[in-house]
């Protein structure tokens, strides 16, 4: 099984951000309002969130790092997720390839804390947290060298954690992130995202205006389109506020945070005509859909996706773009 766990965690476990990935993905499901990311060294010698979350019983902890033991589906239907997580494999993956250690509680009972490395986990013990979940990876591949050396610059892991934080916060605005380093024994905040309030529409904004600035949204063209059942919405930058980097191209599908080339293209096509060449649009977009219409379990890591009919998607991001770049005069 510790092999399985090895094997499996290459699959999703590429780089520390995949570790992040996993672990502020866990603590949305969970219902958590506030999640704080502490990374050292480019996450390499240690991850840890915490959040205030449901937490895990005592009894579950050695569950939650089992293979394919996920609380969040029922087998019986693996198109309909709602929530982010739904293989049961992050936990056990990184307890295959660092120093995992858990600790939670749920409200109403004892904190406990459970602990893995080289795959084997120790038993449950009582601990102090006073709510949600504290996940702890430290010295990430340290037990597969070959691995580690394929890791970039502390400064570009950092960079690809930072990026994932970001995604993940703007897919969630009403929930409070913190970023922070810890590397030489600092605790610098590099990323802050207070809790947005309001409706819907107005803390996407605020957390745009915290995310990609102050100038983006109060210059960014609303959109709100809909076709054979897809819905895109977001914002969209004028082409004058584009980029000499494809970094702050946001998508997201059903509320996840993607990074599919169908829809990158799209969205490069429409600016196609307005922007040269080596500029690159800046854009915050939502494509929601019936859950069926769309297939997020294509690669563990779960950025890429599959519709069932991307030319439609891939028509709708075209027009909806092209029609409020028109209207504002492009
Ligand atoms: P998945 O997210 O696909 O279910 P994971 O391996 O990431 O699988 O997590 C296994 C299980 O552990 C989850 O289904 C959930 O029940 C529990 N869990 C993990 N992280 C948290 C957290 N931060 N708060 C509460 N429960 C958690
Ligand atoms: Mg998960």
């Amino acid at each position: 099984d510790a092999a399985i766990n090895r094997i499996a965690a290459g699959e999703v476990l590429e780089r520390p951000a995949s570790a992040v990935k996993e672990l502020v993905e866990n603590a949305i499901d969970a219902g958590s309002n506030r999640i704080e990311v502490v990374i050292a060294d480019g996450g390499k010698t240690l991850i840890r969130v915490t959040d205030d979350g449901c937490g895990i019983a005592p009894a579950d902890l050695p569950l939650a790092l089992s293979r394919h033991a996920t609380s969040k589906i029922d087998g019986s239907d693996l198109l309909n997720i709602n929530s982010f997580g739904f293989r049961g494999e992050a936990l056990p993956s990184l307890g295959a390839v660092g120093r995992l250690t858990i600790t939670s509680r749920v409200d109403g009972t004892e904190a406990a804390a459970i602990s893995v490395a080289g795959g084997q986990a120790t038993n449950p013990r009582p601990a102090a947290l006073s709510t949600g979940t504290v996940v702890e990876l430290r010295d990430m591949f340290y037990a597969t060298p070959a691995r580690l050396k394929f890791l970039r610059t502390d400064r570009a892991e950092g960079q690809a954690i930072s990026d994932v934080v970001k995604r993940l916060a703007m897919a969630e605005p009403f929930v409070s992130f913190v970023l922070r380093d810890a590397s030489g024994g600092d605790n610098r905040t590099t990323f802050r995202a207070d809790a947005e309030t309001g409706d819907l529409f107005d803390a996407l904004h605020g957390r745009l205006r915290t995310v990609l600035g102050k100038d983006f949204a109060e210059n960014a063209l609303s959109i709100d389109a809909r076709r054979d059942g897809f819905h895109l919405t977001g914002y969209a930058a004028l082409p004058t506020y584009s980029r000499g980097a494809a970094v702050a191209q946001f998508l997201f599908v059903n509320g996840r945070p993607v990074r599919d080339k169908m829809l990158l293209g799209a969205l490069r096509a429409a600016y196609m005509d307005v922007l040269s060449r080596d500029r690159h649009p800046v854009a915050a977009l939502f494509v929601d859909c019936d859950p069926t219409l769309v297939d997020v379990n294509v690669h563990p890591a779960k950025s890429e996706v599959r519709f069932r009919e991307p030319a439609t998607v891939r028509g709708l991001i075209i027009s909806g773009l092209r029609h409020a770049l028109a209207e504002a005069g492009h």
